[in-house]
């Protein structure tokens, strides 16, 4: 169904990034997910299971739009993958549905999964109520009081929300303490991670289950304009839903391909999440990759006004991309991105997630410096209505 362009070396390396440094009782296992995900991906039965609940419960394929207000404005053809149409309200469904047939098929009865302002946490709790497996949710405790509306559905749902006040109780401590259940739990449990991070198998995995988004979206733009288009532009936060689209358009060396990381505050250390830019070779959660770090190599604290965007890593493929030059990686200030959460609200009718409003900022950027008949493909990853009570109270705007 699906082509991922570069799978890692056996070890999980893309070039010299990712890998798989885990706990010594846990390697079999790992050897384990990875049979049997490779074994799934060229099964017919788990395919066809696949593709009915990505198109009949998901609502997939969702369309490529064409944003003619916006593109008009600003000076270049503009069109948005919808990835915020999608149910449970962004891309993350995509991979949580792969991650749950996934456990099905090794006979696990629970997920485990942390979770940053809960998005993760209630596509994986979604799909457990579908597939009827057990499932606990990792939550900071900070992160618990800020995402009230996901922490209700998570609960809704039927999962286990666990509040973790480790560390700054936020989603690096969240991950932390999932890993150390898990890894009491794994013979009964999958950990159903949240982006294309990880170690390995997980990065290949998340990518194997988000590259539908990228595929669709070339078959469609070709649909609408009969060409491919000249910019792709996706936030990264792990990397999860720009790899997804970057697949479909990585082989066409033309296609210029932007990942939009958050600038937060400003280049101090603390002040942003932006880990390609300013990040050193590190290693967290069991990878190496571009790492906001301390003198010490410990995860330095992050910040963005998307919790989405907000981790100290970034997937390793986009490492790979980034050091062969494939990809370019810039920066979105939070100012920058409550700006285009407006602009695109009020000349199209569209709420972006805050987290997507990064690359839609980006894109209005580029659109300035283009000639008006080259196309801007966004990848809009996820809806803004879990922001609007806070871009309301902080960033009120008539
Ligand atoms: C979680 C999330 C992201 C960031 O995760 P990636 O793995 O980098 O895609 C981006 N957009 C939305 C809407 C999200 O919920």
């Amino acid at each position: 169904m699906i082509n991922i362009s570069m799978l890692p070396d056996k070890e999980g390396y893309f070039g010299e990034y990712g890998g798989q440094i885990l706990p010594d009782e846990l390697k079999a296992e790992f050897q384990n997910i990875t049979k049997k995900f490779l074994e799934l991906k060229d099964d017919k039965s788990f395919q066809d299971e696949l593709n009915y609940l990505l198109k009949h419960y998901a609502g997939r394929p969702s369309p490529v739009y064409y944003a003619k207000n916006l593109s008009k404005k600003y000076g270049a053809e503009i069109y948005f993958k919808r990835e915020d149409l999608n149910h449970t309200g962004a891309h993350k469904i995509n991979h949580s549905l792969g991650e749950g047939l996934l456990a099905k098929r090794m006979g696990k009865t629970k997920l485990i999964a942390e979770t940053g302002a809960g998005q993760h946490g209630v596509a994986i709790a979604t799909v457990a109520a579908l597939l009827g497996l057990e499932c606990d949710i990792y939550m900071g405790e900070v992160d618990i009081k800020k995402e009230k509306p996901n922490t209700d559905r998570i609960k809704v749902l039927g999962a286990n929300l666990i509040s973790v006040a480790s560390g700054n109780g936020t989603l690096k401590d969240a991950v932390d303490e999932a890993f150390k259940a898990y890894i009491n739990e794994y013979e009964t449990a999958l950990y159903a991670i949240g982006s294309a991070v990880g170690p390995h198998p997980f990065p290949m995995i998340i990518e194997y289950f988000q590259s539908i988004v990228g595929k669709e979206a070339r078959e469609q733009i070709v649909e609408l304009t009969g060409d491919l288009p000249d910019y792709v532009v996706a936030c990264v936060g792990g990397g999860s839903n720009a790899i997804g689209i970057f697949n479909g358009f990585l082989q066409d060396e033309n296609i210029k391909i932007y990942g939009v990381e958050p600038l937060g505050k400003g280049n101090k250390t603390g002040d942003n999440a932006a880990s390609m830019t300013y990040g050193t070779d590190g290693i967290i959660h069991g990878f190496k990759c571009k790492l906001l770090q301390d003198e010490k190599g410990n995860p330095a604290e992050v910040y963005s006004i998307a919790s989405g965007l907000d981790y100290p890593g970034v997937g390793p493929k986009h490492c790979y991309l980034n050091s062969i030059g494939r990809v370019k990686y810039e920066t979105i200030s939070d100012e920058e991105a409550v700006n285009a959460f407006y602009e695109l609200s009020r000349l199209e009718g569209i709420i972006p997630a805050l987290e997507s409003s990064h690359a839609v900022a980006y894109a209005i950027k580029l659109a300035k410096e283009c000639k008006s008949n080259e196309k801007i493909l966004v990848n809009l990853s996820g809806r803004g209505d879990k922001d609007i009570e806070f871009v309301m109270n902080k960033y009120p705007k008539n």
